[in-house]
């Protein structure tokens, strides 16, 4: 007979933070979900609104028919804090080296493996983090992992909330554990008051299209101007609501089996072509951003850093960058940097430009040039 007890032995034994047993049944906070959803939160992350991600996110049946339990998983990754140096562009916490899409399934079918060889019937199952349509700090909270805080990550009262979340789905019976329904936010806010963008809404949801972590990371296109010098040197996500919360203060997991990657200068990420982009970061979460959306993020950090060693960097890009994308976010950042440097490259830029965008962008960088 299976004990409980002894499969979140297992689990904390191979590196897990906490272990919580629950079912698959609608999630009591889905309709919060589904108002984020009404409300155009998800910004252009289109596929959250599609079928059939919306009916597997009410019903994790739809993942596994015959599921009977589920076995929520947290596992912790180190703080990392950020630079203060403009020229040094921060990467938020949560990127190991390796990409946790890589590492957690291994370590999630160990736990699976140690439970099928206590049984003596075969037991299906499957393996999910953050790949798939599950709402997952819900199952988390449903599990008694902890709670959702006000800046809506899922938070544990020993290990804070710098976690990642996996889900072993079974056909197999196990008893649930109890979900805690206290709220230990109590009155702080110092998340709320923290956030850049003043994005985190009182139902503990977060609105993407203000989301410095979501523009970085998930947007794909133009960051808008008016967020770009709110992102200051955040080149990949963002760790300000995480990192002020105190229950991360009195819990920062000294333990990670992966090594984090430094925060990178910005003047040699800005001259990274495509290939030394795909060499350097294979494998880790930041090629999530594509070639085009990091180089994106860097020329921002590097209009933020007001640098006059950033003008020779963003002035290769603006007349050598093969991606639109990238060249028109060095030109605001050299209108950004607001030098006679600045509108030379740019009016060099304008005189070759041959894409709208990038044009409108020079335009408007060399209206900001003194
Ligand atoms: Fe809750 Fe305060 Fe942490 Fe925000 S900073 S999640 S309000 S405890």
């Amino acid at each position: 007979m299976l004990n409980k007890e002894e499969i979140r032995e297992k689990a904390l034994s191979i590196g897990f933070s906490s272990c919580g047993f629950t079912t698959p049944a609608q999630p009591i906070h889905y309709a919060i979900f589904e108002n984020w959803i009404k409300k155009g939160f998800h910004a252009n992350m289109v596929y959250l609104e599609r079928q059939p991600g919306l009916s597997a996110r009410k019903d994790p049946h739809r993942l596994l028919s015959n599921c009977l339990s589920i076995i929520v998983l947290t596992y912790p990754y180190t703080h990392k804090d950020a630079s203060d140096n403009p020229l040094i562009g921060n990467i938020a916490s949560y990127v190991q080296t390796q990409d946790y899409h890589v590492f957690l399934p291994g370590l999630i079918n160990e736990l699976y493996k140690y439970i099928q060889g206590s049984l003596d019937q075969p037991v299906q199952y499957d393996i999910f983090t953050d790949s798939s349509p599950i709402l997952e700090r819900e199952l988390a909270w449903s599990a008694g992992l902890g709670w959702i805080g006000k800046n809506g990550s899922l938070i544990s009262r020993s290990g804070g909330s710098f976690t990642f979340i996996a889900e072993l789905f079974l056909d197999i019976r196990l008893d649930p554990d109890k979900p805690d329904s206290h709220d230990y936010c109590g009155n702080c806010t110092r998340c709320l008051d923290a956030c850049p963008t003043h994005c985190i809404q009182p139902d503990r949801t977060i609105d993407s299209n203000l989301c410095l972590a979501y523009h970085t990371i998930e947007n794909k296109g133009s960051i808008p101007t008016s967020l770009r010098p709110a992102l200051a040197n955040r080149i990949f996500g963002c760790d300000t609501c995480l990192t002020v919360c105190p229950w991360n203060k009195k819990n920062n997991p000294a333990f990670t089996h992966y090594e984090q990657p430094g925060n990178p200068g910005l003047l040699f990420e800005g001259l990274l072509n495509q290939e030394q982009f795909k060499n350097k970061y294979h494998n880790t979460p930041i090629m999530r951003a594509k070639y085009r959306g990091y180089k994106r993020n860097i020329c921002i950090a590097l209009g933020n850093s007001k640098s006059l060693e950033a003008i020779p960097v963003l002035s290769q890009i603006l007349l050598d960058e093969s991606e639109p994308l990238v060249r028109a976010h060095a030109a605001w950042a050299l209108g950004s940097i607001n030098h006679p440097l600045c509108r030379a490259s740019l009016e060099k830029g304008l005189r070759i430009e041959k894409d709208l965008q990038v044009i409108d962008e020079i335009v408007a960088a060399l209206k900001t040039i003194d």
